[in-house]
């Protein structure tokens, strides 16, 4: 079985700065991590690798840092990574994210189970994943919280709803992504660490990808930001200090000013 895991480099932390003229990320100078909704898909490719045998593979379209990324799931236990990198690529909508990430998948050759995270922690669309299934013509389940089995060609999983689970049963190959729920994320090895560091990371850029140039990067992006802005959260909080006496008195007189009491 092949499995290919699509992971992406994402800013760590919520403190998200925005370009105020590109209306972009800066990604610059910022400590990155795996998506954490991507550590849920390495585990369960692993997992895949270990129940049925097979190869694993992780995919990632991104800036060159984006290596680390793809290097700490090789530490985790994946066989092989692909990082797609280009100067072309830079302004993708989740449009033209699932188009490169497709031209790669299909480079990497036949595979029979792509998993994607359920959504990123800075763009949160949920898109990619389905868009790389209709790039590539395959069915696609999302929110996928178990994978039951898989037999003859045929993949059974559970799939959470709003209020309910949903059993789907899909010809191979398929792509899906997957809730938190599914597993727990495992810690590299030592073993795997050591391999990670040694291990080539091919670069593939837009030309080894032989896409259209006019669906890469910006020019293949329709969605337009028409303005960005953060959240700014009020601190309203007093620090009191003293005697536990004078404190509780203290306390009571806030809350009664606030109407709580
Ligand atoms: C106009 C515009 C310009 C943008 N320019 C840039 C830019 O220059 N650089 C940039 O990084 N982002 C850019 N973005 C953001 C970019 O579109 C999204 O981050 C990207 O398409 C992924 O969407 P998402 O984060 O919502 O992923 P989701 O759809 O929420 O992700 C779901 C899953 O898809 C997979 N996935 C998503 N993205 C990737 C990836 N890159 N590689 C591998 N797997 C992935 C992961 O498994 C992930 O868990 C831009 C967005 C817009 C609208």
């Amino acid at each position: 079985m092949k499995i290919i895991v699509c992971i992406k480099q994402v800013p760590e932390g919520v403190d998200v700065k925005v370009d105020p003229i590109t209306k972009r990320i800066i990604r610059e100078g910022v400590k990155s991590i795996i998506n954490p909704y991507d550590l849920y898909a390495i585990e369960e490719g692993i997992r895949l690798k270990e129940r049925f045998g097979g190869q694993t593979w992780v995919i990632s379209m991104g800036p060159l840092q984006a290596e680390s990324a793809i290097r700490e799931a090789i530490g985790m236990g994946i066989d092989n990574g692909i990082l797609l990198s280009d100067k072309k690529f830079a302004g993708s909508d989740t449009l033209a994210t699932s188009y490169t990430l497709s031209l790669g998948i299909k480079k990497i050759g036949d595979f029979d189970i792509i998993i994607c995270g359920r959504e990123t922690l800075d763009g949160s669309t949920g898109q990619v994943g389905p868009g790389i299934a209709e790039h590539l013509g395959v069915p696609y389940i999302t929110y996928v919280s178990k994978i039951v089995d898989i037999r003859e060609n045929e993949i059974e999983c559970i799939r959470l709803m709003e209020d309910h689970y949903e059993i789907i049963k899909t010809k191979l190959p398929v792509l899906m992504t997957v809730i938190k729920e599914i597993n727990e994320p495992r810690i590299p090895s030592l073993k795997n660490m050591l391999r990670a560091k040694k291990i080539e990371i091919p670069i593939w850029n837009a030309e080894q990808l032989e896409g259209n140039d006019q669906f890469f990067g910006q020019d293949g992006s329709p969605t337009k930001v028409i303005d960005v802005w953060t959240q700014t959260i009020k601190k309203d909080g007093r620090k009191i200090e003293g005697d536990p006496e004078v404190l509780a008195e203290e306390i009571l007189k806030e809350l009664k000013k606030l109407g709580v009491l």
